[in-house]
């Protein structure tokens, strides 16, 4: 670990998270682990208590027995440490420093995900390989496989009233996407399904899917986006 970030982040991204309590266990269970290049330290916080400060809770005594044990819970809930076990001599714990925490990363790094809502899984052809993905690879309409050269990523309600979201666009094969043109996804289904294409159960369950999809339960697998919160 490299002390001098260690003490600015910890100052400029814990701290403000943190009770007197907690920042004086919490710096010195680094003490006793990552400082000297261990990842975890078994902890007694019989003795250890006299190590940590006075004054915290009643005047110039360190915090009890108890309270230590409870602010190591209140920390691990926060992220900061994880408790591995208890042992004889006392509790084993592994910190993790403010860079290993994802909700102390920087803002920057924050910037990097985008809320998937907002991603364009039809003008950008990275994108559109997880709609493929997610269809696993079958026709979203008649459930034919899908290759390289039949398939093609479809608007479910057309442009320029359906937009370019995970949520109107299917994986799709040419032949479907031909005849479907216009028509509404799920009259086209009934359509497969009086041709034979499609059998009873199959449209069931397209219908379903289509559903979900509209209703936006249908989320692709990508890596770095976070969900937008609701009502945003
Ligand atoms: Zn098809």
């Amino acid at each position: 670990m490299d002390p001098k970030q260690f003490l600015l982040d910890f100052h400029d991204r814990m701290v403000p998270l943190l009770d007197v309590y907690e920042q004086s266990i919490y710096l010195y269970i680094i003490r006793m682990s990552r400082l000297i290049g261990q990842d975890d330290v078994v902890i007694g916080f019989k003795s250890a208590r006299k190590q940590l400060a006075f004054g915290v809770g009643k005047a110039n005594t360190p915090p009890s027995e108890r309270i230590c044990y409870d602010k190591v819970r209140s920390l691990e809930s926060k992220g900061f440490v994880k408790v591995l076990g208890s042992e004889w001599k006392g509790m084993r714990i592994s910190p993790l420093l403010p860079s290993e925490i994802p909700s102390l990363a920087p803002e920057d790094v924050i910037a990097q995900f985008v809320a998937l809502e907002d991603m364009d899984f039809f003008e950008n052809p990275e994108n559109r390989m997880f709609i493929r993905e997610r269809e696993k690879n079958l026709c979203f309409y008649c459930q034919t496989q899908l290759n390289d050269s039949n398939y093609v990523i479809e608007h479910v309600v057309s442009r320029p009233e359906g937009n370019n979201s995970y949520s109107n666009l299917v994986a799709a094969c040419r032949t479907c996407n031909n005849r479907k043109g216009d028509i509404d996804a799920k009259d086209f289904m009934r359509t497969l399904y009086r041709e034979g294409v499609l059998s009873q159960e199959d449209l069931k369950d397209r219908m379903s899917h289509i559903e979900l999809l509209l209703d936006g339960e249908l989320k692709p697998n990508v890596a770095n986006t976070y969900e937008a919160p609701v009502g945003q």
